[in-house]
């Protein structure tokens, strides 16, 4: 793509929930449409896209219209099968790349890709069944964490080894399925680095945040992290190494934890990020902005931040205290419009301005 989206073009996006849902709105705001397809029924997104369609990924004729009633398609989680993406790109491209959804797909992968480019990743080994369970732990050693390679996801399919007592349960958690044995870090924090890069090769970091987790799900983002400036300078580094080399176009979210040796990646995620959320009130041009205009091809914001943020997702019943904290000052409310209330399900988030 060498120019711009002009204004009144249709990006497609394949998922409809929160994220396809601010991406939409984003979209709109620079002139452009979007088209949301989605197999579940009242997806987030629908209430703001320009167009909807409602087919499973393996509609071939759904795929097909799709990408013809479209300019480009972008997706909002890693999970879409191959066959769709084939379908849709046989007819119209798809940003970010092939290649670093097959990347981030597969954790294995993922791991052997980031080593490849001289990053640092946590000691790791191939587990297919109990016997090179058995040499993944004597290679890797414990505390470890096994880990399905693909579809996991808020700290789903994984499962935690304290000693190698616990190789047998650990592998009946993965159900057969292949998985990856991580050694165990002792990091200080998490940290999370966004970042993006347009079809010209230029690249725009927002400030790395600081993530804590409850119960495998992202609880808060704060913005700064409390990090030296010099972990700050790598991690904006070691983002950009990873964008240039995959040529990738759009908004990545790169895991990080801190330990005294320096940052060590976690994951990466080829798509905007729950901890970026804050950019929406820390930020002229936030991530979901950012993800538009570089898809797009248009010039990039420059990610610097105004404003000292926390972030606070509302997981299930958290969304009941909307109405007191609506009376809050300097607390900016982001509701995604789903129907159903359950437990673990991420309703909204809140952007705290701090300073
Ligand atoms: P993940 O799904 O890989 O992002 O893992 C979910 C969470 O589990 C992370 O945010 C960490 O808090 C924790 N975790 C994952 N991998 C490791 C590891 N190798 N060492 C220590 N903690 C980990």
């Amino acid at each position: 793509m060498t120019n711009p989206l002009p204004t009144g073009a249709t990006i497609g996006i394949l998922g409809g929930g929160q994220l396809g849902r601010m991406l939409s709105v984003a979209a709109a705001r620079l002139g452009l449409r979007t088209h949301v397809f989605e197999p579940g029924s009242t997806p987030p997104a629908a209430d703001v896209a320009h167009a909807v369609t409602t087919a499973p990924y393996d509609d071939v004729a759904a795929l097909t219209a799709f990408a013809n009633a479209v300019d480009l398609v972008t997706y909002e989680f890693e999970n879409i099968p191959t066959e769709a993406l084939d379908v849709i790109e046989a007819i119209t491209p798809i940003h970010p790349n092939r290649r670093a959804l097959g990347t981030s797909q597969d954790r294995l992968v993922e791991k052997e890709f980031l080593q490849s480019i001289g990053l640092t990743v946590a000691p790791f080994a191939d587990v297919t069944d109990a016997a090179n369970l058995d040499a993944a732990i004597a290679s890797v050693g414990t505390p470890a964490i096994l880990k399905t390679r693909r579809f996991g996801y808020d700290g789903k399919g994984q499962a935690r080894l304290k000693s190698p007592d616990d190789a047998a349960s650990a592998l009946a958690d993965m159900a057969g399925a292949p998985a990856v044995l991580e050694g165990f870090i002792d990091f200080s924090i998490e940290i999370s680095i966004i970042a993006a890069r347009n079809p010209q090769g230029e690249v725009a970091c927002y400030d790395p945040g600081e993530n804590v987790h409850r119960d495998g799900i992202l609880h808060t983002t704060t913005v700064p992290a409390k990090i030296p400036a010099s972990l700050r300078t790598d991690a904006v580094l070691l983002a950009a190494k990873i964008l240039n080399t995959l040529d990738y176009v759009g908004v990545m979210g790169v895991e990080l934890f801190v330990t005294p040796r320096g940052l060590i990646v976690n994951e990466i995620a080829p798509r905007v990020h729950n901890s970026g959320h804050w950019t929406q009130n820390g930020c002229a041009v936030d991530q979901f902005e950012q993800h538009i205009r570089a898809i797009a091809g248009w010039p990039l914001g420059d990610g610097s931040r105004h404003s000292d943020v926390v972030m606070e997702n509302l997981i299930g019943d958290d969304v009941n205290r909307v109405p007191a904290l609506a009376r809050e000052t300097n607390c900016a409310i982001h509701l995604y419009g789903k129907e159903e209330t359950k437990a673990g399900r991420k309703m909204g988030h809140i952007n705290r301005i701090l300073s």
